[in-house]
């Protein structure tokens, strides 16, 4: 099984790129913000926890994502492989994860983390924010995101970085010049593994 993580702040394009790369290397997307959303939408007890937390531009609690990793990936047992996005966020998150691949003699094989600044982050999810309106691109919950991806999400470039998994790409310009960049890493590790 192949395990692909897209890492990057919000509005760095981890949805757009992890969507066009399961499509070319036939890989699972999964965006657990996609799957909370939904869980929110059917008013289950995590969707009510969840909207509590999202509407405040804050994460969700480690112990419902893990939950939600364990049950995919019991349920999607021989897939070809996936890909994540938005997922993990914290290094609780990540090392659960590990564990959790592990007892399934398994690992994560490649990180892509998107680099994009803060200023472009912002102007990209303000215009998302008018096209999509989404409860959580509002401009303060749109900062207070931002500021967790620094505290909470960014140390994971070093987790990954330390298990020599991690890529980064540079995630400004043209979506289908930073789609070939993605192809490039994904057919790199493919060909070496
Ligand atoms: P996204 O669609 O990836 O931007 O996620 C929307 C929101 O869902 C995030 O701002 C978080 O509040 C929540 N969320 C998504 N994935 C996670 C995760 N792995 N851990 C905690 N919260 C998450």
């Amino acid at each position: 099984m192949f395990t692909l993580l897209m890492l990057g702040p919000p509005g760095a394009g981890k949805g757009t790129q992890s969507k066009m790369l399961a499509e070319k290397y036939n890989l699972m997307h999964v965006s657990t913000g996609e799957l909370l959303r939904s869980e929110i939408n059917r008013k289950t007890e995590t969707g009510l926890i969840a909207q509590y937390h999202i509407d405040q531009g804050n994460l969700v609690p480690d112990d419902i994502l893990i939950a939600m990793l364990r049950e995919l990936l019991d349920t999607h047992k021989g897939i070809n492989g996936f890909i994540f996005d938005g997922f993990p966020r914290t290094i609780p998150q990540a090392e659960a994860f590990d564990a959790m691949l592990e007892e399934r003699n398994t690992a994560v094989n490649l990180v892509l983390a998107l680099k994009v600044s803060e200023a472009e982050l912002l102007i990209r999810l303000l215009k998302r924010a008018e096209v999509e309106g989404r409860s959580d691109d509002k401009p303060e919950i749109i900062r207070q995101r931002i500021h967790n991806y620094n505290n909470q999400t960014k140390p994971l470039l070093d987790y990954y970085s330390g298990h020599e998994v991690l890529t980064t790409l540079y995630g400004i310009g043209q979506i289908p010049d930073i789609f070939n960049l993605a192809c490039l890493e994904v057919e790199e590790y493919i060909n070496l593994s």
